[in-house]
């Protein structure tokens, strides 16, 4: 006899979330923007991190501890994490994990930039002969290591730099610790005091090779431009070029505005794009974003620096992407996450409207009480929004020693020039309270 046939139950086809790593070093704004993005995709998000205790927070959801002092253990850890999870994408927040990521995507066959590349964009004593090699204007530098004797490290400095010249640290961002000196004499006190900088326990726990060295440089002058942009496949894209309106002439090199859509000349902005694209290619940057600092004088286009990773802080909230169809407008954050996914991009383009930002300038040393003005300074003509990042009881301190801003001003308008009016004159009204700091006994 035979047996009834069962009757089939349909099958289910659940497709599971595309899983998405994070490595990131904090938790802060920035990150919470890319969590916002992801979840926006559907996919899930799993965050790869050295400051696991601080992720006390409602997202946090078995985040694996690495060591980003260490890429190729770290990049391991992540491996041995996918083996048992799938992961569709890595996407590194920031400088320090750009290494792990780069590693931990070969070694997953994921799309990204090559380890060799996202090392050389590290270290600017690495990308600054590449570039060079490739043609392209870079300063003069040198490297000199910390422990260096001070009398060597001026001489030497004399010999291949020259004056005017900027001290720098390889393992820090945002400025901090680079020093303009016109001369010797200002040289050696810069020296000295980026030195000091870097013999901080603060700074000495991030425990990178490059935290070893000074470099420096020959003092390029200029106007400054910030590009962001992305390498899809090979192919560089170029997401929006930033005017920097105010001078930065040191000696520190404290950043204030940035203006997108550019004021620079129609044929300046295709020539920096060039630029770009010749640099993208002889760092050997793949796929993933990049952010360039530039300087344009008489002689031409100066690069001095190409980050394999999209710009920092909050300052990406500035940029909005349409899709091809106009249905659509998403956050850099998204662009980027729908990149390190493999989805086709090509067809986001920025919004037409200007837009820009102003990383408050750290108003002097001392403990923060609190910002007065900020409604008025809300109620600005074409301000979107003022975010006050530094908290109370929290210590101020300016560049160079310094490292983050109290706060950003967003504007959006019509035109540059409204933007960048409207960033002045909120911050006009903002009033910063703070107490003396307490000296250390
Ligand atoms: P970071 O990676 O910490 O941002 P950068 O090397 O990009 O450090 O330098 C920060 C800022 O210092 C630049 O945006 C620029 O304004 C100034 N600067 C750095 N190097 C030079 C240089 N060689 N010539 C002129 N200005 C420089």
């Amino acid at each position: 006899m035979k047996m009834p046939k069962r009757a089939r139950s349909p099958r289910l086809h659940v497709s599971k979330p595309r899983r998405l790593m994070l490595l990131t070093t904090t938790t802060g704004y920035q990150t919470q923007a890319f969590v916002e993005a992801a979840q926006r995709l559907g996919a899930a998000v799993v965050f790869g991190t050295d400051r696991c205790h601080a992720l006390a927070d409602p997202w946090r959801d078995g985040a694996l501890p690495l060591r980003f002092e260490n890429p190729e253990a770290a990049a391991e850890e992540v491996r041995k994490y996918a083996r048992k999870n799938s992961l569709e994408a890595i996407v590194a927040l920031g400088d320090r994990p750009t290494l792990t990521a780069a590693r931990a995507c070969q070694a997953l066959g994921l799309p990204s930039h090559p380890p060799e590349a996202s090392d050389a964009c590290r270290d600017k004593s690495r990308s600054r002969p590449c570039l060079r090699e490739a043609g392209l204007r870079v300063p003069g530098f040198i490297r000199l290591p910390l422990d260096v004797e001070l009398a060597e490290a001026a001489s030497a400095t004399a010999w291949r730099v020259g004056c005017p010249c900027v001290v720098k640290p390889l393992a820090l961002s945002a400025s901090r610790g680079v020093i303009r000196a016109n001369d010797m004499g200002q040289f050696l006190v810069a020296f000295e005091r980026l030195r000091r900088l870097l013999h901080n326990p603060d700074v000495q726990v991030l425990r990178e090779e490059t935290s070893q060295f000074i470099q420096a440089e020959t003092y390029i002058e200029g106007k400054e431009i910030a590009v962001e942009g992305l390498v899809d496949r090979g192919r560089t894209r170029i997401l929006a070029i930033f005017d920097k309106p105010d001078p930065l002439v040191g000696p520190f090199f404290e950043e204030t505005i940035y203006v997108t859509p550019s004021r620079l000349a129609a044929n300046l902005q295709a020539e920096i794009a060039q630029v770009l694209e010749r640099a993208v290619n002889a760092l050997g940057l793949h796929h993933g974003p990049f952010h360039a600092e530039l300087r344009l004088n008489a002689q031409g286009i100066w690069i001095l620096e190409v980050a394999a990773r999209s710009i920092g802080g909050l300052c990406a909230r500035t940029l909005r992407f349409i899709s091809p169809d106009c249905s659509e407008t998403i956050s850099l954050e998204e662009l980027i996450i729908r990149l390190a996914l493999g989805d086709d991009i090509s067809g986001f383009h920025r919004e037409d409207r200007a837009a820009g930002v102003m990383m408050i300038p750290v108003p002097g040393t001392g403990i923060f009480q609190e910002v007065e003005g900020i409604e008025q300074a809300r109620q600005t003509p074409g301000v979107e929004d003022i975010i006050i990042t530094v908290k109370s009881g929290e210590k101020l301190v300016p560049l160079p020693e310094g490292s983050s801003y109290p706060g950003f001003i967003f504007a959006r308008a019509d035109s540059p020039q409204a933007v960048e009016d409207a960033l002045r004159g909120a911050h006009q009204k903002l009033r910063f309270i703070m107490s003396p700091a307490l000296p250390v006994i």
